[in-house]
């Protein structure tokens, strides 16, 4: 997976995705990150790339020309228009199968807006998907471009020691995970559940599946709307809100 991140502040995005687990993805050449400063596109002499809104308001603007030619650029370099995600509130908010299906794609350009955001024009012009991290307004794009890059690597093959780990993990089948426990066996006179404990691996198995229904019956009802329950499954749903 090739990203490409458009941006004013590409030290942010470097510095943010070359440790841990991303990092080693990259230096294993699983995936590649390069930032594109918008402002080497700037035709003007002092280097800017923002003004004024039309019609008067708060903030600047960013100008559709850097914008536009530096997507260009990165079109002509590579023979191909790979998808355009501008980072913006207004669009659909980013979520594990969003993330499943840009898994799926060999590169992916991520638009960082700024200050008041991006003129409308250069946005019809480039971009083929809207996305948000959530309902809340931040400064820039660089943040959310950052989450979905983490969240999207996770998913390419190779990036996790054990692939199974991104299979069974919150979300999968629309249920949290269930809680998970590591040594010591005691802590804080708190045991760690005894059937962890008993090596029976279908009974840690149901254990687990009926944890995951618990939990998200807890904190994300709204989940088990869409979750893939099996008949067992189902009627231990049934059995909780019973109780
Ligand atoms: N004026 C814009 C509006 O009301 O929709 C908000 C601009 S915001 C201050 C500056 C930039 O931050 C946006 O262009 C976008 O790239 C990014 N941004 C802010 N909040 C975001 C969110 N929740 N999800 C994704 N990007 C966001």
């Amino acid at each position: 997976m090739n990203y490409y991140i458009l941006t004013l502040f590409p030290e942010m995005i470097l510095q943010g995705l070359h440790t841990s687990i991303i990092g080693r993805a990259v230096d294993k050449g699983l995936i590649s990150i390069e930032a594109i400063n918008i402002r080497d596109y700037s035709k003007d002499k002092h280097n800017h790339v923002d003004d004024a809104p039309y019609g008067g308001g708060a903030g600047m603007v960013m100008q559709p020309g850097p914008v536009c030619d530096s997507y260009e650029d990165l079109c002509q370099k590579m023979g191909k228009r790979p998808r355009v995600l501008y980072m913006t509130p207004q669009g659909k908010v980013f979520n594990q199968s969003v993330a499943k299906e840009l898994a799926m794609e060999e590169e992916l350009v991520f638009l960082c807006g700024h200050y008041e955001g991006i003129d409308e024009r250069a946005l019809e012009l480039i971009v083929t998907d809207y996305l948000s991290i959530g309902d809340y307004v931040l400064t820039g794009g660089e943040l959310p471009a950052m989450v979905m890059i983490d969240c999207i690597s996770r998913l390419v093959p190779g990036v996790l020691n054990n692939d199974v780990s991104a299979e069974i993990e919150s979300f999968h089948d629309n249920l949290l995970e269930y809680p998970q426990y590591t040594r010591p066996e005691i802590y804080e006179g708190r045991q760690v559940p005894e059937v962890l404990l008993s090596g029976h691996h279908k009974n840690i198995e149901l254990w687990r599946r009926q944890q995951s229904i618990k939990r998200t019956l807890d904190r994300r009802p709204d989940l088990l709307k869409g979750a893939n329950l099996s008949k067992k499954d189902e009627i231990y749903l049934e059995s909780l809100i019973k109780e």
